[in-house]
């Protein structure tokens, strides 16, 4: 099993007091604390090849692209994808999302229909909502229970052959449910349409293989899987980000240019417009190294645990309500304090050191759904302890008697 002690070692930030507090970091699904080994890399990078890449003859240039396109190969392997040029750097999930939802805003028809799930994140909901905008098609909603679980009946039969594209989250970031994606992939792709799985939420928690889910698109976060921010990655099938047509004009993604017409280049550069963010997709490799390193069968066992025990220990809070009670589930948690406004709850908690997310979480057709205006999320990673669940109560009790 994982010695939490000396992984704590490695993340220098969960040293700090806040508030004259020691620091409790329950805000993981919002963006995840870096091991010193990234911090490290990135340093690294800047101190000895800092150069752009895939242009210049020079030494410095040759080794910064074998940097990166060693990266490149990591995220291959860890994703388990065909081929290394079906792994496209991006700014991020919300970046990947609209990479592939305009290029479908091209690729869609008056009559064809977008099917999305009542538990997306904004940015698996807007950029969809452009792509139907633009294309006359239709967005439709795969609805969900009290629990917080897809209705599985109800996906059925909104499955039509006029569904081209379903898009949904592998793990809600608000409820933590874990949706049965491997099945919603196989039955979309008997009636011909392709799929997009959000994977920012669940890349922290599972090492995903997208030949064996047989997803279309896998996108996720760099940030999320203790990377730097401004980074993630857009898996795409071949043959689907062939037929896609390119997102950003400019260097890098061309082969020839005139001013009459312009030739794309290949995958992977096709989509890789301009000078990407070098350091941070070389650094997205260390990070998975070291996640790897840790174990997902280790990081999904260990944050089990944390889940049952804050489930048990908050639930003992009179007044206290669990929003998300899937029975497949993530270390998430979201609750509310009858008659107490969640935003209130979260200022008490952070002036006893403890950092969770309050609002809507990007989610407000869950919050409607649910009647409330947001939850209390408090989120484990692999780093934090029962102990902090116990700080967490604390503060969760003070802040009920403060404010009642
Ligand atoms: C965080 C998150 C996003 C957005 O990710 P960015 O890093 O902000 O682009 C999308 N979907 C889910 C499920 C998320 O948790």
């Amino acid at each position: 099993m994982l010695d939490i002690k000396a992984i704590r070692q490695d993340f220098p930030i969960l040293t700090q007091t806040v508030n004259g507090k020691p620091l409790v970091y329950f805000d993981n699904a919002a963006t995840a604390q870096k091991p010193r080994v990234v911090e490290e890399a990135i340093v690294k990078y800047y101190e000895t090849i800092n150069a752009n890449i895939h242009r210049g003859v020079h030494t410095l240039s040759q080794l910064a692209t074998d940097a990166y396109e060693e990266a490149r190969k990591k995220v291959q392997t860890h994703m388990n994808a065909k081929h290394d040029y079906e792994v496209l750097f991006t700014a991020g999930t919300t970046f990947g999302i609209n990479l592939v939802a305009s290029g479908f805003g091209s690729l869609l028809k008056a009559g064809d229909e977008v099917l999305i799930s009542a538990m997306e994140h904004h940015s698996n909901i807007v950029p969809w909502q452009f792509a139907c905008e633009r294309s006359g098609a239709t967005l439709k909603v795969i609805p969900m229970n009290q629990n917080g679980e897809l209705i599985m009946e109800e996906f059925d039969k909104l499955l039509t052959p006029n569904t081209k594209v379903v898009a949904v989250t592998h793990i809600s970031n608000a409820l933590g449910t874990i949706n049965p994606i491997k099945e919603i992939i196989e039955k979309a792709h008997k009636v011909g349409a392709a799929v997009l799985i959000d994977g920012a939420q669940a890349t922290p928690h599972i090492k995903p293989d997208v030949q064996d889910l047989d997803c279309d698109f896998y996108v996720f976060s760099g940030h999320k899987v203790c990377g730097p921010t401004g980074t993630g990655v857009l898996y795409g099938k071949e043959e689907w980000l062939n037929k896609l047509p390119p997102y950003q004009g400019g260097g890098e993604m061309i082969k020839t240019v005139t001013f009459e017409k312009t030739t794309y280049a290949c995958l992977p550069h096709k989509f890789e417009a301009g000078t990407p963010n070098i350091a941070g997709g070389i650094v997205l490799g260390v990070a998975l190294d070291y996640l790897n390193e840790v174990g997902f069968d280790n990081i999904a066992a260990y944050e089990h645990e944390l889940l049952e025990y804050g489930t048990k220990r908050l639930s003992e809070i009179e007044g206290l309500k669990i929003i998300g009670t899937a029975k497949e589930k993530t270390s998430v948690i979201s609750f509310n304090l009858e008659g107490i406004h969640p935003y209130d709850v979260g200022v008490i908690v952070d002036k006893l050191g403890v950092a969770v997310r309050t609002g809507h979480h990007c989610t407000q057709p869950i919050m409607d759904f649910f009647g409330i205006p947001g939850t209390i999320r408090a989120s484990f990673s692999f780093y934090n302890t029962k102990e902090e669940i116990d700080v967490l109560v604390e503060a969760v009790k003070k802040a009920q008697m403060m404010l009642a």
